[in-house]
């Protein structure tokens, strides 16, 4: 595989996470990349782009053939996006708790969906949901050169155990 992720040190993750095109139209980019910094996830990659077809049939392969697949290549593709790569402890269960659940409607308050949506056509973001469709979406949409690893000094402060 492109990415391995045995480099990271124990318990580190990277997640992908996608600002639909929603989000962008809205101006809420920045509030929304501000709550995975406050929370302390650090950022590795960040692109502003407008996703191919090819690229979001890919990505969502596995919601091929349900009723609402083509409207969600197309929504998706309505605009641009901002992809990002974000790594820290338990960043792909961390990411999702922060973007709520699926349905904005049914998410609860402080999370980004229940803060900052309505419905579930336009739930304005995108977070991997397993440490397998992590690696393969961070494959998918960067390529090795776009990562970028580094020293981040608070965290000092938000990772040690004692
Ligand atoms: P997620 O992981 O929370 O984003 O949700 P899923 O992986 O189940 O679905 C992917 C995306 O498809 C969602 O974020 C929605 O944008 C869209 N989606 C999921 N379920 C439905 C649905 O029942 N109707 C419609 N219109 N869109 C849906
Ligand atoms: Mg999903």
């Amino acid at each position: 595989t492109k990415f391995d992720s045995s480099h990271l040190p124990e318990g580190i993750e990277r997640t992908f996470v996608m600002i639909k095109p929603d989000g962008v139209q809205r101006g809420l980019v920045g509030s929304i990349i501000s709550r995975f910094e406050q929370k302390g996830l650090k950022l590795v990659g960040l692109k502003f782009m407008h996703a191919s077809e090819c690229l979001l049939r890919q990505h969502y392969a596995e919601h091929e053939g349900r009723p609402f697949f083509e409207p969600l290549v197309k929504y998706v593709q309505s605009g641009p996006v901002v992809a990002m790569v974000l790594e820290g402890p338990d960043a792909i269960k961390v990411g999702r708790l922060l973007i709520g659940t699926t349905d904005p409607s049914k998410s609860p308050p402080g999370t980004i969906r229940g803060d900052l949506a309505l419905q579930t056509r336009k739930n304005l973001i995108h977070g991997s949901d397993s440490s397998e469709s992590a690696q393969r979406e961070i494959e998918l949409w960067f390529g090795q050169r776009e990562l970028v690893g580094w020293e981040k000094d608070s965290d000092k402060w938000l990772l040690e155990r004692e």
